[in-house]
């Protein structure tokens, strides 16, 4: 009975006091009391949030090319945003289904199922492509194959999932990119939709899996065949080429050709001389301005932005995957096309200040890997580098095994530098994955760019630096991965000659920029290492959301206001 009355007395009394505080305070401070009231009645939201992935994106690009960008683009981010400096995937086979995967499900390919762009099923024995999807049909364009895709192989939500899910599905989720598994990926389980780019027809398409028909914008969209315009005019530098002094000179042997070039040096003439001019774009300027013209015509067909809850719009610019491919980081096309994409984003963002107003939306920008410089660059320059004879290996490998354990079929697969092997026949001639790991190893380790041969099925024992065995352990799933996993040195890639490559645990490979912008985002930078599975939950926690299923991440706090 008395711990009962004591309880009411303080009551009693807290509510006295809070009362003569309040009464102070209303004459006092009138209107601050009452804004108070006001911004605590209705959880603080963003109208918009705008998720931008630049494929192949490294981080040193970020400044490399600092002084040429303009005041509106990647300037306008990293000076009044927040810039992780440190930023890494943590996970050896950087590509782009992985990266993007990552980056919207603050995952691992361990846990999320995303360990390439392609890989090997052992159970069915066939060859699974990331985003493929036998029960789609393609939206919009006369190409069968084109929309033969959905996020279905995708084992976690992501953080547009999260957010449908928190909001009862009203807010509207958007995916946007020229390649499928860009736009697929980030939207999601629950997307409202994705578009991709069909190079068949030049339309954006989509798939059963999110709608029927096209809504009327896109068809409108793709009526204005903006692809074959951008084939047209060509390419030219922005600037004149004697101030590409960051690059070199434009014309280098390990550089690659334009389709319908005939050679890889400025000013590209493209028009009737490229046999597939649809194709041909997006290895132009171009595939970036389309990219960024439909995020517009989406924001404005859909009314992203405008409704009570957040609404998210990924958008992924694919084309300076195809130009760093091709290029290489050093290359002129490569300087070009990002001093190019710096005004495509400057013009996003001057759309997105008039559209939702300013500071009413929240901006992040990553990459889904990195890349390799040039190999014959490095060489040029007595650095360690190197190309890999794919051809070769195998031939070393089939040689060594029928060798060691007699003629078979020992490998039926390989994909993402892993050996599948064939499981049946080692257990009819008693071989262990070991056994043949061990024979494999014996074969590549003096060949040089090989730096070492691991069983990916006994990860625990491995002999391997702690640093790679972690990123090795995060890519490696037990239903999708293969056997054997070849590890190649620094610097060098698998490759036929021109241009360069993705794919390590390296550095270079996975260093990419992350950067927010805008809503509820503070000013400032941090070089602690964060990680891409930080960016979902970093969300998460502007949004007040739950983080993505598979989350293995942590939100970086001091980029939260
Ligand atoms: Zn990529």
């Amino acid at each position: 009975m008395e711990e009962v009355h004591n309880r009411q007395l303080i009551r009693s009394i807290g509510s006295k006091a809070v009362m003569r505080r309040f009464f102070f305070l209303s004459i006092l401070f009138p209107s601050c009391l009452f804004a108070q009231t006001v911004s605590k009645a209705v959880l603080p939201q963003p109208r918009l949030v705008v998720g931008i992935v630049v494929d192949q994106m490294r981080y040193d690009y970020l400044y490399r090319f600092y002084n040429k960008y303009s005041e509106g683009g990647f300037k306008r981010l990293l000076n009044q945003g927040f810039n992780c400096r440190n930023n890494h995937y943590q996970y050896a086979h950087t590509v782009t289904a992985a990266g993007h995967a990552a980056v919207y499900t603050g995952s691992i390919p361990a846990i999320n199922g995303m360990i390439g762009n392609e890989w090997y099923d052992p159970f069915t024995q066939k060859g699974v492509y990331c985003v493929e999807d036998s029960s789609a049909k393609t939206v919009g364009s006369s190409n069968s194959s084109v929309g033969r895709m959905s996020p279905r192989n995708l084992l976690t939500s992501t953080v547009t999932d999260q957010l449908r899910i928190a909001t009862q599905f009203r807010s509207k989720t958007i995916g946007i990119a020229v390649k499928d598994r860009g736009a697929i990926l980030p939207a999601g389980h629950t997307a409202s939709a994705a578009y991709w780019y069909d190079s068949k027809t030049g339309n954006w398409v989509t798939s059963t899996f999110y709608m029927a028909a096209l809504p009327n914008w896109v068809t409108a969209f793709n009526d204005r065949k903006l692809p074959a315009e951008y084939v047209r005019q060509g390419w030219k530098t922005l600037l004149p080429i004697r101030e590409y002094i960051e690059s070199t000179p434009d014309d280098e042997p390990y550089e690659a050709k334009l389709p319908g070039a005939t050679k890889a040096v400025f000013p590209y003439e493209l028009a009737g001389r490229a046999g597939d001019a649809f194709g041909t774009v997006l290895s132009m300027p171009g595939g970036n301005t389309m990219t960024k013209d439909l995020a517009i015509a989406a924001l404005k067909g859909e009314n992203m932005g405008k409704g009570s809850v957040t609404d998210f719009l990924a958008v992924s610019f694919s084309t300076p995957d195809r130009i760093g491919h091709a290029f290489g980081p050093h290359s002129v096309e490569e300087e070009d096309i990002y001093l190019r994409l710096d005004l495509d984003l400057a013009e996003l963002f001057t759309f997105l200040d008039s559209w939702t107003g300013p500071g009413n939306y929240t901006v992040f920008l990553t990459a889904d890997h990195g890349v390799m410089d040039v190999p014959g660059f490095w060489q040029q320059h007595h650095l360690p580098a190197g190309l890999i004879d794919g051809g070769k290996l195998n031939g070393i490998i089939k040689t060594a095994l029928t060798d060691a354990f007699g003629s078979g079929n020992y490998i039926v697969a390989s994909e993402n530098a892993q050996l599948y092997l064939n499981h049946s026949l080692l257990r009819e001639k008693k071989i262990t994955v070991d056994a043949v790991s061990a024979t494999v190893r014996e074969a590549l380790l003096p060949l040089p760019g090989i730096a070492d041969v691991i069983n990916l099925r006994s990860l625990s024992t491995a002999n391997l630096n702690t640093h790679l065995l972690e990123l090795y352990k995060n890519m490696t799933h037990a239903k999708r991965s293969g056997d054997i996993q070849l590890i190649p040195e620094p610097g060098w890639i698998e490759n036929g000659g021109t241009g360069t490559n993705h794919g390590s645990p390296y550095h270079y490979d996975t260093h990419v920029p992350f950067v927010l912008y805008g809503w509820g985002i503070a000013k400032g930078e941090t070089l602690r290492y964060t990680t891409i599975a930080d960016i979902a939950p970093t969300i998460a926690s502007l949004l007040h959301i739950l983080p993505p299923s598979g989350t293995v991440g942590n939100p970086v706090q001091e980029a939260l206001k």
